[in-house]
């Protein structure tokens, strides 16, 4: 159980409800966070907040994060362009910290995730758990070497060499599913794409990078906000044929 305490100028996640919460807003008591959602809570400073249930994206944006994780712009286009739904199954490798395998596992049937180090293992399964996700499963395995899975509607990559994957999709790929390779560099994303042109079993659809600007509103001081993620990476689609 957790909470979030949100107002105009911030905004908490409240993780153990059995202790007073702390902020530079002042102090929430421990009898306070447990109120319904919707509730006005008042700190010692005389502070408001609103009180809610988090949704699965206030959980999500506190996970642990170790490896470098995709973007939410990122994931928002891996979503769009293959339509993964309720029905879907998907393999995604390698887990780094799970954040990409957690929130597809949040919108799929089922998630697979192949990862060989074992301490990224644990922060994944720590994530899983923090989320309560039920439809993943771990593989400490090297996805390079195969997939055990067949009939799945989506590989997604997020490796050093994507192209060593491509033959262990191929084999776990329904006619018409997905392989997507998300590469921080060009060379990385030139060798697959080019590795996808010389293979018959493969389409490649296309490349892109997002570039998102966030904009500063308030009254007439209208412009992007000074801060903003840099490069990410490239994303690749091909479809199994
Ligand atoms: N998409 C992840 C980040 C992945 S970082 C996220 O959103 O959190 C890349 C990960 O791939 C690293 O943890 C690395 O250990 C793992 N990896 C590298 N080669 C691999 C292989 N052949 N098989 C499985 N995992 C691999």
């Amino acid at each position: 159980m957790a909470k979030v305490l949100i107002n105009k100028y911030d905004k908490f996640l409240i993780k153990d409800l059995n202790k007073d919460f702390h902020t530079k807003y002042g102090f929430f008591k421990k009898e306070d966070l447990k109120k319904k959602t919707g509730s006005k809570l008042v700190s010692n400073t005389k502070k408001e907040f609103t009180v809610f249930d988090p949704y699965f994206i206030d959980l999500y944006k506190k996970i642990k994060r170790d490896a470098q994780v995709i973007p939410l712009k990122d994931i928002g286009l891996i979503v769009a362009e293959t339509g993964i739904n309720s029905s879907s199954e998907v393999i995604d490798a390698g887990s780094g910290s799970g954040a990409l395998c957690c929130f597809l596992a949040n919108i799929v049937k089922e998630v697979t995730t192949y990862e060989i180090r074992e301490d990224f293992i644990k922060i994944v399964k720590h994530n899983i758990d923090f989320l309560s996700l039920k439809n993943v499963k771990i593989k400490n395995k090297d996805i390079y070497e195969g997939i055990d899975e067949k009939n799945i509607d989506l590989v997604v990559l997020d490796l050093p060499e994507p192209w060593k994957a491509i033959e262990s999709a191929k084999k776990a790929l329904k006619t018409g599913g997905f392989l997507v390779s998300y590469s921080p560099s060009v060379p990385q994303t030139a060798d697959f794409v080019n590795e996808i042109n010389k293979n018959e079993s493969f389409v490649h659809v296309k490349t892109s990078e997002i570039i998102e600007r966030e904009w500063e509103i308030n009254g007439r001081k209208v412009r992007p906000r000074s801060q903003q993620i840099g490069h990410s990476g490239f994303i690749s689609f091909a479809r199994r044929i």
